[in-house]
Order: structure tokens, then C-alpha cells, then sequence
């Protein structure tokens, strides 16, 4: 908290320079306004605050101070305020968007709106299998809730554990596990406040979706979404292959592509390359993966079903598609129990007690390596100055097009002394290239070189009409999608968002 009486005197409150970036000023009287909704406590001004909001896994602006409302009714106050005074302002709900910006504003002269206080389940319907969550709910939250009522309702997970925000990530079009593959598409309804702090509610009824106008940074903060939930599925099974020779990964591409389009029910597959593998499970970078993982592509395919004779079909369609272009197979089930996987299991040695194990990678490159867990505490990328950074194009399931992507990827990667840890989430007709950077930000230069090499990616890949799917903060997406949607999406923005308060369209020719 600032409290200086004699910037407040000149009108403006200097927040101190912190991690080398300029000092920037906000008017005292929107500080004070923000305090008066807010209470002292809640409105962070003071350098150390700003320091901590701004810890990242790449160098990233920090924000000029941060607002932490308790509800729907003090986030409408403080949007209304920055409208009226032209404050730039970024939400974020538990701030844990680790390698796409964590909880840092997209540039230093922004105030973040963390709405991580908001943290009630407000609905839940279990004939329907709806719940309606406040951003701060995390998934963790809401599985040990929907455990204490004894719900048949499956909780949905992604690889970045259990504190992070089930709100944001579907906002952000996250990735879950199982039968939550793609998060945005179990979003329902979103209670949105307008930055003049009027408010709107999205979801069924006649006419045009608004659902989407509001994900990835729409002109609108969300204080609610509705979601709709899996039932749990009483039998899961989790199957494992090696692909024994990367000239095969188009051929599996393709098969892949054949059986979701055709599945007889529930199954998602993933396939990781050797690094990324390593990168989720070794001990130490130069370790060897054990010999049935040690191929150069890994497929994990999850089943799900209520039925074990369903569960045997539908593994036997999986069978049948890869059982050709792989030399290793593995099959673990799981009954009555949550579909629950993500990785490839665990080897020996590692850490059980591991409340996120998905973040294993980003502690590749730092001492220890991925398995080691700072005592007593869990995992966070940000504090533990891991380096992350994703470049994730979404490419359509065809393995020729797939596999010149990768190409360029890996070349751009290596050339740049980067190793390519890739992971494809596959689907019916589109696939996730999740492509990961990861660094150890104590060594010199290392920052410098994985922004170099990110920024790559993005120029390079944009080349040939691909792009991340899902941005990281300050992404200049130049050309990507559509000109006439994108001029139609700012002049969306611009009516909802007239004042640019939450700068509601990413920049364009400025990029990271
Ligand atoms: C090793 C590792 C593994 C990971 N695995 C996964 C994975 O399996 N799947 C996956 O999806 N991600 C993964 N992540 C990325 C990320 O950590 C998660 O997606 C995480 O859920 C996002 O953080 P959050 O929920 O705290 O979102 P926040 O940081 O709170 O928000 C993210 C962004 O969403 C927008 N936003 C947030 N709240 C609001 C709101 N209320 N209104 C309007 N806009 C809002 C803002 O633009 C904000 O910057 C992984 C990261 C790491 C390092």
C-alpha cells in the first residue's frame, strides 16, 4: 500500500520502480476511490506487492498496483472507476497462468483486477450436471466440494494442478483431462460486468452465442460462468505406446484422426515426444527415459466408460488404430474411480506426495529437476523462477501438415539452443501443437534467449497462416484469422469498451 501525502498533494501516486522497469503513476484520486470500495488492505500499491504480482516465468511487466475485490458488486466499482478516469485494467482470477503470463498485465501501465476473492460455488445442479463458480473457485475447490456432497459429477483437471482457476482456464480455452479436453466448450453461461459496470449474462437462448465474444481477453470481466459437468465414469483405463521411429507420427496423426471421428465412445489421445516426456518425468535432464517410454514419440490414450464391455470395445478400436506403428504397449485400469491421468505414469523415484505433478516440466533445467518438490510447500513456477513459455498453434489432424509444422519447430527451437518438448492433443478434426519452452530463469542470458526463440515461433509459423491458439500476454497475432471478423471483433470491442479500459483486442505490429 502507498500512502505518500505528498504525491497525493500533486495529484498522482508514484509507484516505485521494481525489477529495473520504470516507475509509473496513477491519479491519487482513483487510488482513493478504489480504497474507499475497497478498504486499504485490498487496494496494493506498495513496491514489494507490485513485485510479487509481477513475478512471472519470463520477464513481464509488473502492474502498476493491484485491486482485490470481495464480490460481483465491488468488481462493478472499481471497473466503473478506472472507466471513468481512462485506467487501463487486466483480470486475472487466481493469477496462475504460468508460461502465458501468470498474473502480469499485458504492459506496465495497467492496474490488475485479481478477482481470486470471489471464490464462491454459487450453483450446483446434479441432475442437470451444472455448476456455476465465481472466478477464484480453483479445481480443487470444486472437486472437494463436489466430493463432500457425494456428487457423481466428475471434476474437471488440468496438468497445472489443483490451485489454479477452473473460471479463467475456460476462458482461456484450457486444456483438461479426460473427457475435459477442450475447457471453453463446457462453458454455458458467463455473468460478465462491462467496464462502465453494467452487466450482461451470455448463455442459452435464441439468436447469436455472446459466450465467445468473452474468451481470451473479451471486452468483458467475467464474475461467474456456468459449466456443465461429465458424469464420472465408472470404469477408465489408461493405455500407453511407443512409437519406435518419428517417420511414423504422420501415419499415427492420421489414425488418430480416423478413430475420433469414429469412436464408439469416451477416449481422448495424446502423443509427446521424447524431450517433453523426459521433461514430465526424469529426475534430472541428461537421465535416460525408461526403455518402453525411450521412444521418439509416446502415445497415452485415456478411456472412459460406465460399462466394462463398452470400455473393451472402445479399447479394442484403439488397438486397432495403433496397434500398427507401435512396438511397446501398456494398458492400467482404473474402476469405479476419477479418469484421472495426463501423463504417462510415474517412474520410480518419483515424488508421490506431489500435489501438481503436470508442473513437473517446468522445473526441468532447475536444480533438482522435475521430480524435486520444495519441502513442506507445493509447486509454483513463478516464485521458484522456473522459465516457461508455450507457443500452442492449433493445426488440422492431418499428419502431413502436422509433421512440416513440427519440422520448422524443432528447427527453430534447436537452432536457437532451446530443446522442442512437444506435446499434440489430438481431436476429431483439429489437433493442439503444445509446444513448450523451458529454461532456468538463474542462468544468465536464458531469459533473453527463450523470448528470442518464442518470438520466432510466432514469426516464422505466422509465415505459413499458423498461430498460437491460445496467446500469451502481449502477443502481436498480426495477421491471424480473418479480416473481416477481426475488424468486426473491434468494433465489438470498441462499443463495449469505448474507453480501451480493458484493451479488449490483443495489439496488433507490437508484439512480444
Ligand atoms: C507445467 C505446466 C503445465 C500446465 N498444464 C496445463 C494444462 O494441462 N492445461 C491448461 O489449460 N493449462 C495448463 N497450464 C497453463 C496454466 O497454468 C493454466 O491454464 C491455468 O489454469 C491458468 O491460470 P489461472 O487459472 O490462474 O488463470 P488466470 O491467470 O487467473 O487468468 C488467465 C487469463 O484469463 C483472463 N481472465 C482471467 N479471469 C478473468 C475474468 N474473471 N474475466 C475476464 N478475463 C479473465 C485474463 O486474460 C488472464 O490473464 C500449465 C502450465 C504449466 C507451467
Amino acid at each position: 500500500m502507498t500512502g505518500n501525502p505528498d504525491a497525493a498533494r500533486q495529484g498522482t501516486t508514484p509507484v516505485d520502480a521494481s525489477a529495473g522497469q520504470p516507475a509509473t503513476e496513477l491519479p491519487s484520486a482513483v487510488v482513493a476511490a478504489w480504497r474507499r470500495v475497497l478498504g486499504e488492505a485490498h487496494v496494493l500499491t506498495a513496491p514489494e506487492d507490485r513485485a510479487t504480482a509481477g513475478q512471472c516465468t519470463f520477464p513481464a511487466p509488473l502492474p502498476q498496483a493491484v485491486l482485490c475485490p470481495a464480490d460481483a458488486g465491488q468488481t462493478r466499482d472499481c471497473l466503473r472507476i478506472a472507466h471513468r478516469h481512462g485506467v487501463r485494467v487486466h483480470p486475472v482470477s487466481t493469477g496462475r497462468n504460468w508460461g502465458y503470463g501468470s498474473g502480469c498485465p499485458p504492459d506496465e501501465r495497467t492496474v490488475v483486477l485479481r478477482l481470486a476473492r470471489l471464490d464462491r460455488i454459487l450453483g450446483h445442479d446434479e441432475q442437470l450436471g451444472l455448476v456455476t463458480v465465481e472466478p477464484g473457485v480453483t479445481f480443487g475447490q470444486l472437486a472437494e466440494a463436489l466430493g463432500q456432497r457425494s456428487s457423481q459429477l466428475l471434476p474437471p483437471s488440468t496438468g497445472a494442478g489443483p490451485s489454479t482457476s477452473v473460471l479463467a482456464n475456460a476462458l482461456q480455452r484450457g486444456l483438461g483431462r479426460g473427457p475435459y479436453q477442450d475447457m471453453a466448450s463446457h462453458l454455458r453461461r458467463l455473468e460478465v460486468v462491462r467496464p462502465d459496470g453494467s452487466r450482461l449474462s451470455t448463455g442459452p437462448g435464441p439468436g447469436p452465442g455472446l459466450t465467445g465474444l468473452f474468451l481470451q481477453g473479451g471486452p468483458g470481466v467475467v464474475v461467474a460462468a456456468e459449466l456443465w459437468l461429465h458424469p464420472r465414469p465408472r470404469v477408465t483405463r489408461s493405455v500407453v505406446f511407443r512409437v519406435p521411429d518419428g517417420r511414423l507420427l504422420p501415419g499415427v496423426v492420421d489414425a488418430a484422426r480416423r478413430l475420433l471421428q469414429r469412436a464408439p465412445g469416451g477416449v481422448a489421445v495424446s502423443l509427446w515426444n521424447r524431450a517433453r516426456l523426459a521433461a514430465q518425468l526424469l529426475p534430472a535432464p541428461r537421465s535416460r527415459l525408461p526403455e518402453h517410454l525411450d521412444g521418439p514419440w509416446t502415445g497415452h490414450a485415456e478411456l472412459w466408460a460406465d460399462d466394462p464391455r463398452m470400455l473393451d470395445l472402445i479399447y479394442e478400436s484403439v488397438l486397432r488404430a495403433f496397434a500398427p506403428y507401435a512396438d511397446h504397449w501398456d494398458t492400467d485400469d482404473v474402476t469405479g474411480s476419477v479418469a484421472a491421468p495426463g501423463a504417462p505414469g510415474l517412474p520410480e523415484g518419483a515424488a508421490r506426495h506431489d500435489g501438481a505433478p503436470g508442473l513437473a516440466s517446468a522445473y526441468r533445467h532447475k536444480p533438482g529437476g522435475p521430480l524435486y518438490v520444495p519441502a513442506g510447500r507445493e509447486r509454483d513456477p513463478d516464485r521458484d523462477r522456473c522459465g516457461v513459455l508455450w507457443f500452442t498453434p492449433q493445426l488440422p489432424m492431418s499428419g502431413a501438415r502436422t509433421d512440416a509444422v513440427l519440422r520448422l519447430v524443432e528447427r527453430i527451437m534447436t537452432d536457437r539452443g532451446m530443446e522442442p518438448c512437444l506435446a499434440l492433443r489430438l481431436g476429431a478434426r483439429d489437433l493442439r501443437c503444445v509446444t513448450g519452452l523451458f529454461w532456468d530463469r538463474d542462468e544468465p542470458g536464458a531469459d533473453a534467449r527463450a523470448l528470442e526463440c518464442r518470438r520466432e515461433l510466432v514469426r516464422r509459423c505466422a509465415r505459413i497462416g499458423v498461430h498460437p491458439h491460445r496467446p500469451v500476454i502481449g502477443d502481436d497475432l498480426g495477421d491471424a484469422g480473418n479480416a473481416g471478423s477481426r475488424l468486426l471483433l473491434d468494433q465489438v470491442a470498441s462499443a463495449l469498451d469505448p474507453r480501451g479500459v480493458l484493451r479488449a483486442r490483443p495489439r496488433r505490429g507490437a508484439g512480444r
